[in-house]
């Protein structure tokens, strides 16, 4: 990471439920910190979740946050973002379907936006268990913009269906 860049803290949900999803999230969470301008800071457990929304009777994910020392700006991070997921075949094709790997935008510093690929903070990161749950592990006091503290919306939103795997 270049020294005299400005360094923002980017913090990354991941998500996966198709050919190992447990292997997915953990390539990916190497795959993060090799990204060039990237230094990861902090990985939460692996959970076992419950799909919420999407086709009936897909497969349980695996879910787990990350947070990055970053020097790029939030729209080149999302694109390489968007490389891994396409590296680990994502395809979009049922929204909220089966993927073999997601990577949410889920904050980038304390910065709110909204443009047409990027919405900061992720505009159901609040709503969610599986990305709370492990988001809570990390940064609790983390604001997701008007929605407040993660700690404060994993208290209204409740981590049912979210099971901490014993092992990574
Ligand atoms: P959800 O956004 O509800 O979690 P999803 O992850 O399945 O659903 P995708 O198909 O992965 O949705 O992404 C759809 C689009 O969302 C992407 O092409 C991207 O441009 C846009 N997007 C907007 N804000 C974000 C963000 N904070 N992080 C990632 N993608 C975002
Ligand atoms: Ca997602
Ligand atoms: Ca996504």
């Amino acid at each position: 990471m270049a020294a005299e860049s400005a360094v923002h803290v980017a913090w990354i949900g991941l998500g996966s439920n198709l050919d190992g999803p447990a292997a997915h999230l953990s390539l990916a969470l190497r795959e993060l910190g090799q990204i060039d301008g990237c230094r990861r800071l902090a990985v939460s457990a692996f959970f076992d979740t419950e799909p919420v929304g999407g086709p009936r009777g897909q497969p349980l994910f695996c879910n787990a946050c990350a947070v990055l020392a970053t020097t790029l700006m939030p729209l080149p991070l999302l694109d390489r973002l968007q490389a891994l997921e396409a590296g680990h075949g994502r395809v979009r094709d049922v929204r909220w379907g089966p993927r073999t790997l997601d990577l949410d935008l889920l904050a980038f510093d304390n910065l709110s936006m909204d443009s047409l690929r990027l919405t900061l903070p992720h505009p159901r990161a609040h709503e969610r268990g599986f990305v709370l749950v492990p988001l809570a592990e990390l940064s609790p006091a983390l604001e997701l913009g008007v929605h407040g503290r993660v700690a404060d919306c994993l208290r209204c939103v409740g981590g049912e269906g979210v099971a901490r795997r014993s092992t990574a």
